[in-house]
């Protein structure tokens, strides 16, 4: 299901984003690359490579052999996980970029046995183990971790 188009910006307005969302859904991904990339889950909504158009200083980073990771190279906010997987490349963009994280609801929460002790999603989402999750990226014929 499509949905309008949002725009968002890193902390220091250099990057400009114009995403169109696959779906009006927010995800967190709990791995302990996102916590450490980010200081927490990573929330985020997914948006294909022709959605997404970008202004302004980006770096990225490979973080394994199937994703890459971008920030603005002048203040340091996370932008999005890309999936790089041939035929499967997708933005998941940071929730955190858009005003009120775009107006959209958590729907999922993957690496959910990740998560730490001391705080947690509360509601009725969607929640799947590392576990569930590297079987599904291994599905994709890559790896075993995002
Ligand atoms: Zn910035
Ligand atoms: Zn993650």
């Amino acid at each position: 299901m499509a949905t309008a188009e949002r725009t968002g910006q890193c902390m220091c307005g250099a990057v400009k984003l114009t995403a169109l969302p696959k779906a009006p859904e927010l995800h967190a991904c709990q791995c302990d690359m996102c916590r450490r990339w980010c200081g927490s889950a990573f929330v985020e909504f997914d948006v294909a490579p022709e959605g997404l158009d970008v202004s302004g200083p980006v770096k990225s980073f490979v973080s394994s052999d199937w994703a890459e990771r971008a920030w603005c190279d002048a203040c340091g906010s996370t932008l999005w996980y890309k999936l790089t997987v041939p035929g499967h490349e997708t933005y998941a963009v940071s929730a955190g970029l858009f005003d009120n994280a775009g107006g959209f609801r958590l729907t999922k929460e993957i690496y959910s046995d990740r998560a730490p002790d001391g705080y947690s999603f509360a509601g009725a989402i969607t929640r799947v183990t590392k576990q569930q999750t590297e079987a599904q990226f291994a599905s994709l014929g890559e790896g075993e971790t995002p």
